[in-house]
């Protein structure tokens, strides 16, 4: 038996919420995103078991070549595009379809001979005023692209789709058909808040990823995902300690009465993050204790009053089946998109199929 943490990525669950999004957006074409190692979750298993969805995204150049090296022959594109020369060489030449974002890259496409033109979707910025194009700038972009690229389609992204009640995303979807509806170019604008929250953002290609993953981009979790890592450690102590003693460094929690205590091997470098404060739940043997003291690096520990048969090598869920990861996510005021993001280097993943 090991005591160090561990991810466990349910493969099946992946395959699930993959379904899930369909249901949402029947009409679209999934684009599924796996970049940042598929949000923590290892990329080559999330691609073989989403491969169902109609292509993949991933962030930079080097992601899609690394697919490609591990043998996923899917359509494949680059969010940010490629930055020099030898990115969009190594990119074409990988089959990989590049995001055009700035003038600079068309620059580069006029530079940089290739073998055979390389695909590429046309990024507009309809408001969130980070990579795109302006929407005027469509028509002349798309002149000079042509000759130059095999054009895939054009998308943008939605900057307020998680707030429901923010009008801001019917404003970019109108801005973006305004500005590229006249193309007969394929489409696409949701994430996955657009898919859960905003069906006029389908349009021709749905880009998931939070979802994909069992999460909502909502503060709330979305009833029919299935969550596909679930981030568990051990108990390696367990022990008394007396009223008015305190635990951990700082002593910030002191015990109102006589307690136990268990300490599990998971901290911060593990990913679970420091700034989570006492009595958020941790499930030990399946059963819900608080948090208590301030989490350390390579631990961190528990009230088991209510537990008094725990014992070291018991199991604890910090967060994942019967968890969610929204729980620990809206204690530490982040998203679960950080906490996924941020497992740590040493921890083992294991794959339930
Ligand atoms: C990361 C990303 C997505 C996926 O967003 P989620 O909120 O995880 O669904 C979609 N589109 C672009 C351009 C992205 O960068």
């Amino acid at each position: 038996m090991s005591f160090s943490p561990w991810i466990e990525i349910d493969a099946s669950a992946l395959a699930h919420n993959l379904g899930v999004v369909r249901s949402h957006a029947p009409g679209a074409r999934v684009m599924a995103v796996i970049k940042a190692n598929a949000y923590g979750h290892g990329v080559q298993l999330a691609a073989a078991a989403l491969a169902d969805a109609d292509s993949f995204a991933v962030a930079r150049v080097e992601e899609g070549l690394e697919l490609r090296r591990a043998g996923v022959d899917k359509p494949l594109l680059v969010l940010a595009g490629a930055h020099d020369a030898q990115e969009l060489e190594a990119a074409a030449a990988a089959g990989l379809e590049l995001v055009l974002h700035h003038s600079f890259q068309l620059a580069l496409l006029r530079e940089t001979p290739l073998p055979a033109p390389v695909g590429v979707w046309l990024k507009v910025d309809t408001g969130m005023n980070r990579l795109g194009i302006a929407p005027g700038e469509v028509t002349a972009m798309l002149q000079a692209l042509r000759p130059l690229a095999s054009l895939r389609g054009c998308l943008t992204h939605l900057a307020n789709a998680d707030d429901l009640g923010d009008d801001f995303s019917r404003v970019q979807v109108q801005r973006f058909h305004e500005a590229v509806s006249h193309t007969g170019l394929p489409l696409s604008i949701a994430n996955s808040a657009g898919i859960l929250g905003w069906p006029e953002s389908h349009a021709d290609w749905v880009r998931p990823g939070i979802m994909l993953y069992g999460a909502s981009p909502f503060a709330a979790p979305v009833g029919d995902l299935q969550p596909a890592m679930t981030f568990a450690s051990r108990l390696i102590s367990v022990k008394k300690v007396r009223a008015g003693q305190s635990v951990g460094y700082g002593g910030v929690w002191q015990a109102p009465r006589d307690s136990l205590i268990g300490v599990v091997a998971a901290g911060y470098a593990d990913g679970y993050p420091r700034e989570t404060p006492g009595g958020t739940p941790v499930l030990v043997n399946g059963r819900s204790v608080p948090l208590v003291g301030r989490v350390s690096m390579d631990t961190l520990m528990v009230d088991l009053s209510t537990q008094p048969d725990a014992r070291p090598g018991d199991e604890a869920v910090l967060w994942g089946r019967g968890l969610p990861a929204e729980t620990i996510a809206g204690a530490v005021q982040t998203i679960p998109y950080t906490l996924f993001c941020g497992i740590g280097g040493r921890v083992r993943r294991k794959v339930r199929s």
